[in-house]
């Protein structure tokens, strides 16, 4: 078993008890995730975490490197190394939603939030408009519309 599969089975066992971490802007991620990603590692973990997290897990809002980062190729020694840009996406979706860093709150209420203040009104390109994935998740409907 390597070190994502450890982590992750560890954040499944101790889901009943504590809120995950979870970084503000996963929420818009989660939202188009449709299998692409920096790395296949990557991207069968987000599809797991998606799977996870959907059943309503509690989730604690986290601007630090997240059970979702803990797959990506661009997580060094527990460091996003692009953390400038991800905390303002984080600030960003904090700020819309009026959420704080350290709020807890079952997954679905989160992203039920991120849908209405963001997503919704169309505001998600004013805080993640140039990253890569951009044009993916313009051409996608939010998962979370069916909320
Ligand atoms: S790019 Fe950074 S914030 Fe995004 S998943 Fe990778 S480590 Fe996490």
């Amino acid at each position: 078993m390597n070190e994502m599969n450890r982590n992750f089975e560890s954040t499944l066992n101790r889901a009943d008890n504590y809120a995950v971490p979870l970084r503000p802007h996963h929420g818009m991620c989660l939202a188009y995730f449709k299998g692409y990603g920096y790395s296949d590692d990557f991207q069968k973990h987000m599809g797991e975490m998606l799977e996870f997290l959907v059943k309503n897990i509690p989730v604690k809002l986290s601007l630090e490197v997240d059970e979702i980062c803990s797959a990506c190729p661009n997580n060094q020694n527990h460091h996003c190394k692009d953390a400038q840009c991800v905390k303002r996406f984080d600030k960003g979706v904090l700020e819309l939603c009026g959420l704080e860093e350290g709020r807890e709150l079952l997954f679905l209420d989160f992203v039920k939030i991120v849908q209405d203040k963001v997503l919704a009104p169309g505001r998600r390109p004013q805080i993640c408009g140039n990253c890569q994935w951009n044009e993916i998740c313009s051409a996608e409907n939010s998962r979370w519309e069916a909320l």
